[in-house]
């Protein structure tokens, strides 16, 4: 599995802190390019209040994405802050048929999963501006799950410190609009 052909897509691998703006700034990006499509993750986290089922992730039970495992119908899966997580292979495999560019939100350890896969897949990273907004912007988010802002800001920190080592594109959300321009000129790049 190994997309040189012409007519397959691409795959951007976009990681970063939780609260960083990763799902914003790709919103974004999709809105501004033709024949972008982000990936809808599995995960065994509850739902917060703001998030739709199917639209922000699919939710499910552990049994249930065991079972995904087991059938093989994720391309790659971590646990993060104690929940599971998984991108859809179906899905992610029929857009890149389809010649699309397929974003896919996940953290490091995924993404070196899909890079071994996807060899040519971009790999961006999403940095705050600084450590302090970072704990301010998870303040704001106010996630009802279960994970505190004190165990998000120590995993960012660790995430961080490995992208340096693994991810060739660094973009800093301190200004969405420049952010969004960038990782534009990051795909295009691709073409
Ligand atoms: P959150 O709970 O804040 O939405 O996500 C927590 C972390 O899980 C983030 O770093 C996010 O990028 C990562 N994540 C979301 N979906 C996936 C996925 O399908 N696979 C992997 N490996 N990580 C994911």
């Amino acid at each position: 599995m190994n997309e040189t052909k012409d007519r397959y897509g691409k795959v951007v691998i976009v990681s970063g802190p939780s609260g960083v703006g990763k799902s914003t700034i790709c919103k974004e990006v999709a809105g501004r390019l033709n024949n972008v499509y982000i990936s809808v993750s599995v995960t065994t986290r509850p739902r917060s209040q703001a998030e739709v089922d199917g639209r922000d992730y699919w939710f499910i039970s552990e049994n249930e994405f065991q079972r995904r495992i087991d059938k093989g119908e994720l391309l790659e899966y971590a646990e993060v802050f104690g929940h599971l997580y998984g991108t859809p292979k179906d899905k992610v495999e029929e857009a890149l048929q389809d010649a699309r560019t397929v974003i896919l939100e996940i953290d490091v350890q995924g993404a070196k999963k899909v890079k071994r896969i996807y060899q040519d897949a971009v790999m961006i990273f999403v940095f705050p501006p600084s450590q302090r907004e970072l704990a301010e912007r998870m303040k704001l988010r106010g996630r009802e799950n279960g994970q505190s802002a004190e165990e998000r800001l120590e995993g960012a920190s660790g995430e961080m410190a490995a992208a340096w080592q693994y991810y060739k594109h660094m973009v800093i959300n301190e200004d969405l609009q420049q952010a969004v321009n960038e990782m534009v000129e990051i795909i295009q790049g691709l073409q």
